[in-house]
């Protein structure tokens, strides 16, 4: 199948090294201590945090640090006419462990001993890379929950297909077979901290593939920021500052 036409345009559309329309939206569930809505093209998720708070198993309770729990799951109606369990299989529980592994290294958990911080997203729609925009949901519900991070992770992926590297698969991409990488970025510690690969793919060409993700992972951090700072605005004018 031919997923870059002669013209240089994907399926949907996009060049090669564009990615799709982000749109997030902060503060979607009211009784959440943090919450955020993300979008990258068709694939919409949302983030609930709650905490820090008390610990609710307390053989589990870390006198050095907050325990961070993560649960994701995909709704029944996320996805076309793939029906597959959407809680508790093993992609979820996979999934769920990446996320909360991602988000453990930007929070400064050693701040919040003896405490317990919820991470939950959900995939309301699902058009491939649910992982990125979960874990982007999630930088943005944790920062407004307040919780202390030593930087805004952020997360987008890359495939190569065509002998093309492209940016953020969507699910027809995505179930082609090619190779493609996930990649977890902190922007202002310039440090990867997550890297997932389906398939195999050239030594040659990796390191293209996954710069392509890392430019994506920086312009998602660009509008984070961007979608953080309105909203302070937003809530000091209420506030009438
Ligand atoms: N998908 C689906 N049903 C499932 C699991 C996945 O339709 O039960 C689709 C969905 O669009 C998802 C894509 O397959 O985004 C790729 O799934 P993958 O496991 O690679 O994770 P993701 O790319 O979403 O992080």
């Amino acid at each position: 199948m031919e997923f870059v036409n002669p013209e240089g345009l994907r399926l949907d559309g996009r060049r090669p090294m564009e990615m799709r329309q982000l749109r997030a939206e902060i503060g979607a569930v009211a009784r959440a201590d943090g919450s955020a809505v993300f979008e990258m093209g068709n694939t919409k998720v949302i983030a609930a945090v709650y905490g820090p708070r008390e610990v609710q198993n307390k053989s589990q309770q870390s006198n050095d640090q907050a325990l961070v729990r993560c649960e994701y799951t995909m709704a029944n109606f996320s996805t076309g006419d793939r029906k597959r369990k959407p809680k508790g299989d093993r992609r979820s529980t996979e999934i769920s462990l990446v996320i909360r592994q991602t988000m453990e290294a930007c929070i400064l958990t050693h701040l919040m001993p003896r405490s317990q911080i919820d991470i939950y997203v959900q995939v309301l729609q699902a058009d491939g890379g649910t992982r990125s925009a979960c874990i982007n949901a999630a930088t943005l519900a944790l920062a407004d929950a307040g919780i202390p991070m030593r930087d805004l992770v952020t997360s987008c992926s890359s495939g190569y297909l065509n002998s093309t590297p492209l940016l953020d698969l969507n699910y027809l991409e995505d179930s082609a077979g090619g190779p493609d990488v996930t990649v977890g970025f902190l922007p202002k510690l310039d440090r990867v901290t997550l890297l997932q690969m389906d398939a195999k793919l050239p030594v040659d060409i990796v390191e293209n593939v996954m710069q392509l993700a890392i430019e994506g992972c920086k312009a998602i951090a660009t509008y984070i920021r961007e979608v953080l700072l309105e909203n302070t605005k937003q809530l000091e004018y209420r506030r009438g500052l």
